[in-house]
């Protein structure tokens, strides 16, 4: 089925529930009204020329505008290419000429940043570029007025020749590694994996989801919005970008029953000095995905946002995004300290990132994933799609795993970011558990340095709570002496307010890397 096809399921079968909800502005949608919101984006786009196949940018933070193009895209099969709202100007000329964007829609400005202006300075180094519709302005009226007057017939005729194995998504990853690399997505990966996350959640045309994540990124237009509208359930956008203030609030406004987040955001709120206040007795479910979920985390989200029914998801931008899960009948145990088992219609291994050989139940190595989610490949670089994905269809995902005699998987960490200290392969995830269980501590990252005599030493960078002692590398190594092997004590401590993140949430641990080298002199 194609995304518009499985729309116009919903449309039909729940047209007066509510399906879209920006508190920015205090718009609502409910089905019905989305069907003729996106229809007229669809056909706007169709008047200016966009056609199957063409490359379509959005540029902006969450709004409902973002959502309806999502879906207007979907309808005339055109490439939506998902721009990430953090990009500076060189960052977007490069998407914008690496996947070929021929129409962008974007918002003027947000925070710091002026797209409109980064979009004219990189206009004339993009030969495809034809339109730039910045949200609200007159272009973007003459879009919707022409979608408004033009023939909806237009949609059914090319709604059915369309294909699922079309492409009809361009994301990028979260560049937490290096650069970002344009994974393309057909209906079909996109499509079922969101469903996949809705029956996960148990979600019905009661359910309430609040999305802070960006979606930009398959968290939240793949397992937020397409898990929505395939389950006639309702996206609530509490914030153009992640505020935790906001995003509790919108919990306890909208009485949502499921809540997104990656880690970093749900420590934000659990910390929020308004916490208390707000009521959250309306959550069920959500998911924490994206990387690493700490076990103190992810039980204060059990009991005190009241989340029982929440999952970990494990997955990665080019395999849709979600390749494991851990579900509700799962144990208590394993639902807070692992990634849970492989997804419906999907298999995984794991295997020895040299040999290539599958380990041992209970031994390290490379995950491998494989199924209908794989993407289509890398757009525009044969290459680095044949690195990834091999013969066989395996998606080498870079990330270390551990698979138990039940199928649970446990992330030990990315290979790039695996530490090998006197010839010890150390995993920083492993530690990072650790110093969490120090009452000071708020967040921990541990990361390798260049160190003479062992390769690489450890060094941990830390966020404490408001108004604790200053932690000294002695006193840390004294809390970790007899806890924890002696080689993955840390050597360095640093403190810290906060991390270099990634637009996703994510910490980029290359940064990291780069100033511990500065600060080590
Ligand atoms: P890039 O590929 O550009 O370096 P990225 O890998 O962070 O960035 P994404 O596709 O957004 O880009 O993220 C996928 C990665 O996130 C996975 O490969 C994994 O390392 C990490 N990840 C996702 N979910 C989890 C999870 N539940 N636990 C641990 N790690 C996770
Ligand atoms: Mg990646």
């Amino acid at each position: 089925e194609t995304i518009g096809a499985n729309l116009d399921r919903a449309v039909a079968a729940f047209p007066d529930r509510e399906a879209l909800v920006d508190l920015a502005t205090g718009r609502r949608w409910s089905y019905r009204e989305l069907d003729r919101d996106v229809n007229r984006v669809a056909l706007g786009l169709l008047a200016l020329g966009v056609g199957r196949g063409d490359r379509v940018g959005i540029w902006a933070p969450n709004c409902a505008e973002w959502f309806l193009v999502q879906y207007a895209t979907a309808r005339v099969g055109a490439i939506l290419v998902t721009v990430n709202p953090g990009y500076r100007t060189h960052e977007l000329a490069y998407v914008l000429r690496q996947s070929g964007i021929r129409t962008v829609v974007a918002a003027r400005s947000f925070k710091t940043s002026d797209y409109a202006a980064m979009l004219a300075e990189a206009a004339p180094d993009c030969p495809y570029l034809r339109d730039i519709l910045l949200i609200g302005s007159p272009e973007w009226d003459a879009l919707l007025a022409a979608g408004e007057a033009a023939d909806p017939g237009q949609l059914t005729e090319i709604g059915a020749q369309l294909s699922p194995t079309d492409p009809i998504n361009i994301q990028y990853t979260s560049g937490t590694t290096g650069f970002p690399k344009g994974a393309t997505l057909s209906h079909r990966n996109i499509l079922n994996n969101g469903y996949f996350v809705g029956e996960l959640c148990h979600y019905t045309e009661a359910d309430r989801i609040c999305v802070p994540v960006p979606f930009y990124h398959c968290f939240g237009m793949v397992m937020g919005n397409l898990a929505a509208t395939s389950h006639g359930a309702c996206v609530v956008i509490p914030a153009p970008a992640f505020d935790p203030a906001a995003t509790l609030a919108a919990v306890a406004a909208e009485r949502c029953t499921s809540l997104y987040g990656v880690p970093t955001m749900f420590i934000a709120e659990l910390n929020d000095p308004g916490f208390d206040g707000y009521d959250l007795s309306s959550l069920r479910t959500g998911i924490m995905a994206g990387s690493p979920c700490p076990i103190e985390v992810m039980k204060q989200v059990v009991e005190r946002m009241g989340m029982r029914d929440v999952s970990i998801c494990y997955g990665m931008t080019e395999t849709s995004p979600v390749s494991t899960q851990t579900r509700t009948d799962d144990p208590l145990e394993r639902r807070v300290s692992t990634v849970g088992r492989v997804g419906p219609h999907l298999e995984v291994k794991v295997v020895d990132p040299v040999t290539g050989a599958t380990v041992e139940r209970g031994a390290p190595g490379e995950l491998c994933t494989r199924g209908y989610s794989v993407m289509l490949g890398y757009w525009e670089e044969p290459a680095k799609t044949a690195e990834a994905v091999d013969a066989g269809g395996w998606m080498h995902t870079g990330d270390l795993a551990v698979m138990d005699e039940e199928g649970y998987l446990n992330i030990t960490g990315r290979i790039k970011d695996m530490v090998i200290r006197g010839g010890e392969n150390i995993y920083p995830r492993e530690i990072e558990e650790f110093l969490y269980t120090h009452p000071d501590i708020v967040d921990a990252q541990v990361i390798g340095v260049p160190d003479a005599k062992y390769g690489e030493e450890l060094m941990a960078w830390i966020r404490l709570r408001p108004g604790a002692e200053p932690l000294t590398p002695e006193a840390l190594r004294a809390f970790c002496a007899g806890r924890i092997a002696h080689y993955k004590i840390p050597r360095y401590v640093h403190l810290v307010d906060e991390f270099p993140m990634t637009v996703t949430g994510k910490i980029r641990k290359v940064e990291m890397r780069e100033q511990a080298v500065e600060l080590l002199g």
